[in-house]
């Protein structure tokens, strides 16, 4: 490690960061262009990440006026970095030289390595000449919505925006590394009664469900809402549990095994469906659905809460989509950020018109929902659901987990914090919101 990353985790001023010099090379996970063929022929469930992710040293560019070099203490495994490194749906090198073809700022990007990560926490070390409302020293979280504030159609919701990226997915230069490049419009204050890792798994996934489950872009739920969370113990289903509970709905969770039930249940959500049990089987075969099974879920809902969900917060996608367009209720709302199971989606188009349903699309959240959010993780109302850290030398491991469903929750990696921890300025407000809530995902976890 170089002086200045000694000198960030020592925790020395502001000043002394900005007068230090910055290393020309810094340790990162990153993707291989030329390994972007090596799974060909394998089924994605074969693919492996710890295969594909490799841990070095990479040169650290020059940063643009409009971004800092952030010294990152801890990051976290998002889907997207799963996606990367099996290469699907495609590689994401096109995404970086598309990005390269937008000016000299731009060009940085198009490399034959590309570093991943779309979270992270950390000290902000250097700030480019047009940076105003940060400084060296800041400890910060970082949202991953990436847009140029050039293009004037990034200026209502910048989710909107023409070419919106998603950092270290879209972009280069991600958080899965010793020192991240991020615009200063990614910067938001770093939770005080959190330790680096707690604070760097939040933004992505929280400030998505945001969007989904509070947002008038999204659903915009009320008070007295019956919400159906698939994957509710997963990345953002247990961001998604939790605003349903901080908004006075209520929300069935669906998990699949006994212990993510008991986990869902320590995390004040009543209602819980355990999927294997039940043993739902939406697909007869790879053409075919069965609507029976569709109207067994219904039914299980029915029983559980009286009532069908006024929300379904879709997912899993080519698996769920057409049960969740059954049992939504007459003008209700199936919102959507993903497809995880299968993107070609099918379902039956009458349950959706007769009944005035309708389906939003939610990609990610723009710089102000994402602060919205980030203010609910400071004032202690929403926890992260931390379940097991590992390092970024073990980033492998930590994507192979998410990408086998074998983890709860989030999964945090350790960049330059030493060790699990760390970071924590005010205990006192830390004992206020309560260990045992902070911590309920990491009992169950790893
Ligand atoms: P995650 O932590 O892996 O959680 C997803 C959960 O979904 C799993 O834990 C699993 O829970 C459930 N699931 C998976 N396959 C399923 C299936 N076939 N049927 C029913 N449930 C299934 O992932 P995540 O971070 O929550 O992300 C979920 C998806 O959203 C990913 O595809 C990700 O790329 C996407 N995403 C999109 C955005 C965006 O901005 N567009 C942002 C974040 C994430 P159980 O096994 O317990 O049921």
């Amino acid at each position: 490690m170089t002086d200045i990353l000694h000198a960030a985790v020592a925790g020395v001023t502001g000043d002394e960061l900005a007068s230090m010099p910055m290393p020309t090379s810094v340790r990162a996970a990153y993707v291989r262009r030329q390994d972007a063929e090596m799974f060909a022929g394998l089924d994605s469930a074969d693919k492996d990440p710890r295969r594909s992710l490799v841990v070095g040293e990479v040169e650290l560019p020059e940063i643009a006026p409009d971004e800092v070099y952030l010294a990152v203490m801890a990051s976290s495994i998002n889907f997207n970095t799963v996606w990367t490194s099996i290469f699907e749906p495609l590689s994401t090198f096109g995404f970086l030289d598309r990005l390269g073809k937008e000016g000299v700022w731009g060009k940085r990007h198009a490399l034959d390595h590309h570093i991943v990560g779309s979270d992270a926490s950390g000290i902000v070390l250097k700030c480019g000449s047009a940076v105003r409302n940060w400084k060296p020293g800041d400890k910060v979280t970082v949202h991953c919505n990436y847009v140029d504030d050039q293009d004037p159609s990034a200026h209502d919701d910048s989710m909107l925006a023409a070419n919106q990226r998603i950092w270290g997915f879209e972009t280069n230069f991600g958080g899965l590394a010793d020192v991240a490049i991020v615009k200063a419009n990614q910067l938001m204050p770093k939770p005080t009664h959190l330790s680096w890792e707690e604070a760097a798994v939040n933004a992505l996934c929280n400030s998505t469900s945001y969007r989904m489950i509070v947002s008038p872009n999204g659903a915009h739920m009320t008070q007295g809402d019956k919400v159906l969370i698939w994957g509710a113990s997963g990345g953002i289903g247990s961001y998604a549990a939790q605003y349903v509970l901080n908004g006075g709905g209520t929300p069935i969770a669906v998990v699949s095994s006994p212990e993510k039930v008991a986990l869902m249940h320590d995390l004040g959500v009543e209602h819980v469906i355990d999927r294997k049990a039940a043993g739902y089987q939406f697909w007869k075969d790879e053409h075919t659905q069965d609507e029976s099974e569709w109207r067994r879920l219904g039914k299980d809902i029915r029983a559980l809460v009286g009532d069908d969900p006024d929300i379904v917060f879709e997912h899993p996608g080519r698996s769920t989509m057409g049960a969740s367009v059954f049992v939504t209720k007459r003008a209700g709302t199936i919102v959507t950020c993903a497809a995880t199971s299968g993107y070609m989606i099918e379902y039956d188009n009458r349950h959706l018109w007769m009944k005035l349903k309708r389906i939003i699309g939610s990609h990610f959240a723009n710089y102000r929902e994402a602060w919205q959010a980030n203010q609910l993780i400071c004032e202690g109302k929403i926890v992260p659901p931390l379940s097991s850290v590992e390092t970024l030398e073990n980033v492998g491991e930590a994507a192979y987990q998410v990408h086998k469903n074998l983890h709860e929750g989030k999964i945090g990696v350790l960049c330059l914090a030493e060790a699990e921890g760390q970071g924590i300025d005010d205990p006192e407000f830390r004992a206020q919101v309560g260990e045992d809530r902070l911590t309920v995902f990491r009992r169950h976890g790893a």
